[in-house]
């Protein structure tokens, strides 16, 4: 089976969750299943064999999932991107624009040495603010961003659009 298909039917839309009028993209019947999980983790890693990754940073909380099956794959480190609060050390944090109100995303300052190659991975692409403060937080410690991979992309929400001038990958797209 493709691996787009794969997700598409291990996919569960859930209405009206975390708020009314969303439709959340519920991803654990696919982690679920051992043999789609595996499937999945390696197509995430397979475009980024050969790309010189040393760290997968993982996004709260679904993208440590992911995150860390691909670090293992690609024989890289893994870092989180955590919200606020929840690292111990030091940290540098970065506010972003949700719909209605902010969030912050944090790293640990010293997550990264300067110049090395991250990948950036979680399960959904939405608006596109997380992955794009992510992203933008790495570069202020240092890091290179090489691409940014997600599972499901939901194109409606234009998060590619947000994220311009970044590579972006997804298994499939909604
Ligand atoms: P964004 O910042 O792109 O709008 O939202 C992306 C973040 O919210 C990601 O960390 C993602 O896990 C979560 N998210 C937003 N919508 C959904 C959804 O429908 N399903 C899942 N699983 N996560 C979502």
């Amino acid at each position: 089976e493709q691996t787009a298909e794969l997700v598409s039917r291990l996919l569960r839309d859930i209405p009206d969750f975390p708020e009314p009028g969303v439709l959340f993209k519920d991803i654990t019947p696919l982690v679920a299943d051992g043999p789609a999980l595996a499937q999945v983790c390696e197509a995430l890693a397979a475009p980024y064999r050969d790309a010189g990754i040393t760290t997968v940073v993982g996004l709260e909380a679904r993208g440590f999932i992911f995150g860390t099956a691909v670090a293992l794959a690609l024989g890289a480190g893994f870092v989180p991107v955590r919200k606020a609060g929840k690292l111990p050390g030091a940290t540098v944090s970065l506010d972003y624009a949700l719909e209605y109100g902010t969030a912050r995303v944090e790293v640990h300052e010293d997550c990264v040495t300067p110049g090395e190659r991250v990948l950036v991975v979680d399960d959904v692409l939405a608006t596109g603010g997380t992955a794009a403060a992510a992203a933008e937080l790495l570069e202020q410690v240092g890091a290179e961003v090489v691409a940014i991979e997600v599972v499901v992309e939901l194109a409606a929400l234009a998060g590619r659009s947000r994220l311009e001038g970044r590579e972006v990958g997804a298994l499939l797209t909604v």
